[in-house]
């Protein structure tokens, strides 16, 4: 049984307290016994899904390819971290492909690049490149905060047009410095935006995350940019997993209040999800003229319908935002496994997946790997 060859051992590393702490809980990856030279076993995998427990059948990778980011959002990040990991700790471009190729196999569909910051890391645009070569994986979307999309832009279009989402919070330019405390960071993301729809990069996403008191009163004018540019808008629940720990709920501005924010100036319809598995709520404007999203985990959360798993710059793989524990495949790829190694140690993982996140439990505790660290 897979489970039983899961490792119980924890991973220790020599950083600073929020690293070393992220890392606690981290199953190490060993290579199972059974499997050395398998190459049939591994084409076994190409008709396989990733199941966990409870029937959910997992098809979407979110990959954090740097755990570094030229902002410092309030929501998201320490003002001065310290406890980058080094260079050599975090997954070469080589091993991110070799993983997604391995979870291609195993049902993987979509592969969403975030960090950190994406487009931080030297290689990015190459590697996007390759994942559009994979066998198997219909979709390549990118998360980012847009900072350098008026130089990259055009160089992604050309990589195979990733889909693209670009994080904006305020549209007022001293807000969205306190915010990201980051000088000029609307002017240079609203830049952004304009050269990613330029580029042609469509369809363009904007996410806003909303803090009660920071950014809420903006809704409506985030309504109208949606009516206004060609890009689709989607408002995201503040989570428990910022750096700072100042996350408490009634920070959090729920579905609901976003709806009623807009619907008397801008009547909204609900309109039916992409898929099954897909975050947002989705509505379109009466009149016709553009949409919004909304992901709501924490007032409306949709655990029962999720199927993505996540993997760090630094080779865990987390099977929900919120885990406590992860699971080391750097370690595996490090020492000689091979791809059904990797594919027998990754199924055992998923199975195990949260039924959900425990936000609402009156005993919920933070991770301690905050968004950073793992990539929205
Ligand atoms: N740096 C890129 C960016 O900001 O788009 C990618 C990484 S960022 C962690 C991915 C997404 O997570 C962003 O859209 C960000 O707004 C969102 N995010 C970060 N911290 C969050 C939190 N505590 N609650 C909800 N969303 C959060
Ligand atoms: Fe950086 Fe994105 Fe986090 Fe902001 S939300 S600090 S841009 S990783």
């Amino acid at each position: 049984m897979f489970l039983a060859q899961l490792p119980l051992k924890g991973c220790h590393s020599e950083r600073s307290e929020e690293s070393r702490s992220a890392h606690r809980n981290s199953k190490q990856g060993k290579i199972p016994r059974f499997a050395r030279n398998d190459s049939l076993r591994c084409r076994r995998f190409a008709f396989m899904v990733l199941k966990d427990k409870f029937g959910r059948e997992i098809h979407d990778l979110r990959i954090s390819v740097t755990d570094r980011c030229n902002f410092s959002c309030v929501y998201c990040k320490s003002a001065d971290p310290k406890n980058y990991f080094p260079h050599g700790d975090l997954l070469s471009w080589d091993e991110f492909l070799r993983l997604s190729r391995v979870l291609a196999g195993l049902g993987i569909r979509k592969v969403r690049i975030t960090g950190g910051e994406p487009l931080l890391r030297p290689g990015v645009v190459d590697f996007i490149t390759q994942l559009r070569q994979i066998d198997g994986l219909e979709d390549v979307a990118i998360t980012t905060n847009g900072y350098l999309l008026p130089e990259m832009a055009a160089k992604l279009a050309a990589a195979g047009s990733p889909r693209v989402t670009v994080s904006l919070d305020s549209l007022d330019s001293a807000k969205s410095a306190r915010i990201t405390r980051t000088p000029r960071s609307l002017e240079k993301v609203m830049a952004g935006l304009d050269a990613a729809l330029e580029a042609g990069l469509k369809p363009v996403k904007v996410n806003i995350v909303l803090v009660r008191g920071f950014n809420d009163d903006e809704i409506v004018d985030f309504a109208r940019l949606a009516r206004k540019r060609d890009i689709i808008l989607r408002f995201i629940e503040f989570m428990p997993l910022d750096a700072d720990h100042t996350w408490k709920r009634e920070l959090v501005v729920t579905a609901r209040e976003i709806v009623a924010a807009i619907n008397p100036v801008y009547p909204l319809i609900e309109i039916p999800r992409h898929s099954p598995s897909e975050t947002a709520l989705r509505y379109r404007f009466a009149d016709g003229q553009g949409e919004i999203g909304i992901i709501a985990p924490v007032s409306i959360p949709f655990c029962g319908r999720c199927s993505r798993i996540r993997l760090t710059a630094d080779g865990k793989l987390r099977t929900c935002l919120f885990s406590m524990e992860e699971f080391d495949v750097r370690h595996l790829v490090r020492n000689g496994a091979t791809d059904s190694d990797i594919g027998r140690f990754v199924t055992a993982a998923v199975y195990q997946k949260e039924s959900g996140h425990r936000i609402n439990e009156p005993d919920f505790v933070q991770p301690d790997r905050t968004m950073v660290y793992i990539g929205g």
